[in-house]
């Protein structure tokens, strides 16, 4: 008895393990996603995880990514209005920062920006150039054409050489050199190198309005120039002239001892500093600008100089722009000089 209920049982048994075998494992797949999908449904609670942030992964990420700008570079072609040969370039101004062209007229490279730029040219005996002109990236070039000044068509007054001396001074050279431009005066600066050092803005400025560049030491330091022997004095000229071509683009032929010439005490000085290509320009009228002084006074002693001078010699003029009363005295100064028959000259020389 208890044998054949054990046998049906486990027939049973043997018939419900063959109907689960036929069952597939996808169709239990499809039983368990339906079940999952139901249970979502109704509570989708059990799915959703509120505190866990949830992050969207981007269709396609699209990059972009900006070329560094190239560099422009400008090569200025100068040449003569007349003839049309190539004349020497001196300086380019480009924006605010000035540039110095090499002798082929090309200007590093590197740090120049596209745009509108300015650009100004100088070559001895000509008048100055400036243009504005669009620079692009790349190589860009431009053709300049120079005028000669009216000093190389011949001047027909006795010339005057207006030298002043002791700059660059940030709070004067501005004022003096708007008052040279109203009044069509060109003059010759005698620039101290470690000032025009301290100021190359303003040595630029000097030199790409018109004006010359005279040499006038490095330190204006009588100990130091006076002090030892006339090489020391010559190289306090070498540094200024290296200050010079790394500020305007030469090394100016033009000196002058601070101080002025002491006779025969310093012969030994006035050989060296010809021996070194360099050319000393004394002066021979004063304004005798010193802190204590009027304009009237210094008209006086102007006049006086002057009248010691011979017929037709060529004035060379002294006055500084370190000293608040060249601002006042000099639009006068100027109207009376010419009156007496003087045209303000300058001269161009490199060593
Ligand atoms: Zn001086």
């Amino acid at each position: 008895m208890v044998g054949r209920r054990q046998s049906r049982v486990s027939r049973r048994r043997r018939r419900r393990a063959a109907w689960i075998r036929r069952l597939s494992w996808p169709a239990i797949g499809l039983m368990v996603l339906f079940t999952l999908v139901e249970l979502t449904r109704t509570s989708p609670a059990l799915l959703a995880r509120p505190d866990k942030p949830v992050s969207v992964k981007p269709a396609a990420v699209v990059a972009s990514v900006k070329p560094a700008p190239k560099p422009a570079e400008l090569t200025v072609h100068v040449v003569d209005a007349s003839g049309g040969q190539a004349v020497p370039l001196a300086v380019i101004g480009i924006d605010d920062r000035y540039l110095i062209a090499d002798e082929s007229g090309t200007v590093g490279a590197s740090d120049l920006r596209a745009g509108v730029v300015e650009v100004a040219a100088r070559a001895p005996g000509y008048e100055l150039y400036s243009a504005r002109l669009t620079l692009s990236t790349g190589s860009n070039e431009e053709t300049v054409t120079l005028g000669a000044t009216s000093r190389t068509a011949g001047v027909t007054a006795t010339p005057a050489f207006l030298t002043i001396d002791d700059g660059p001074d940030p709070r004067l050279t501005p004022r003096v050199l708007e008052i040279l431009d109203d009044a069509q005066v060109k003059a010759t600066f005698f620039l101290i190198g470690s000032r025009a050092r301290a100021h190359p803005e303003l040595a630029r400025r000097i030199y790409l309005e018109g004006h010359e560049i005279g040499n006038h030491t490095y330190s204006h330091d009588y100990d130091a120039l006076y002090g030892g022997s006339a090489t020391d004095y010559v190289r306090s000229l070498d540094k200024a002239g290296a200050a010079f071509k790394q500020i305007v683009g030469f090394e100016p032929e033009l000196t002058r001892p601070p101080g002025g010439d002491s006779g025969n005490s310093r012969a030994g000085w006035r050989g060296a500093i010809q021996r070194s290509g360099y050319q000393t320009r004394l002066c021979n009228v004063s304004w005798g600008d010193g802190t204590k002084t009027t304009g009237e006074r210094m008209l006086a002693k102007v006049g006086t100089d002057l009248d010691r001078l011979g017929p037709r010699e060529e004035a060379v003029i002294l006055t500084h722009d370190v000293r608040p009363s060249i601002i006042e005295a000099l639009p006068d100064m100027i109207v009376q000089i010419r009156k007496l028959g003087y045209e303000f000259v300058v001269t161009s020389a490199r060593r």
